[in-house]
């Protein structure tokens, strides 16, 4: 972890409270992404108001980030997300070429519904990726940014479960 690991996920909770609120089923998820100190750009899960799958909060970040950035590839940026990145947030992150992803809430102080997989921990490809500069950092703020959503043994509405 580094110094400003925890002010930069504080500043994304904050972000996804601001846009979401702090009801999960308004999957107030944020992500916001930093290169040498400053950032780039910041997004919120927008799936349910875009009617698209993809719209997840790092997808959205890493969009608007590379627009900003004039590149789709962004060296040395960091990558933080209020919580553990789905697979294709992890892999959107390798092609993207960013340095860190450092996520609030893991996997496991969440429902499954946030996952597509059922034992397979998507982050564990980063180990396998060409792009061997890839530093991972979980549990930054994970109790706080976890209030945001659904836990383990929620009994979440079968409609909102995504995954399903
Ligand atoms: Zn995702």
């Amino acid at each position: 972890m580094q110094r400003d690991d925890i002010e930069w996920m504080s500043t994304a909770r904050d972000h996804a409270i601001a846009e979401k609120g702090t009801d999960p089923a308004n999957t107030p998820i944020a992500a916001i992404l930093v290169l040498d100190g400053e950032e780039i750009a910041r997004g919120v899960n927008h799936t349910a108001e875009c009617c698209d799958a993809t719209a997840h909060a790092e997808i959205v970040t890493l969009r608007a980030g590379g627009a900003a950035f004039g590149d789709m590839r962004i060296e040395g940026a960091t990558l933080y997300s209020t919580l553990q990145p789905c697979g294709m947030c992890t892999f959107a992150s390798i092609w993207a070429g960013v340095s860190r992803i450092v996520y609030g809430a893991g996997r496991d102080d969440v429902h499954e519904m946030y996952f597509e997989d059922r034992h397979l921990s998507t982050l564990d490809f980063i180990a396998d990726a060409y792009k061997d500069d890839l530093e991972l950092v979980g549990g930054v703020l994970a109790e706080a940014c976890a209030d945001l959503y659904f836990r383990p043994g929620d009994d979440v509405p079968e409609e909102m479960q995504a995954n399903d």
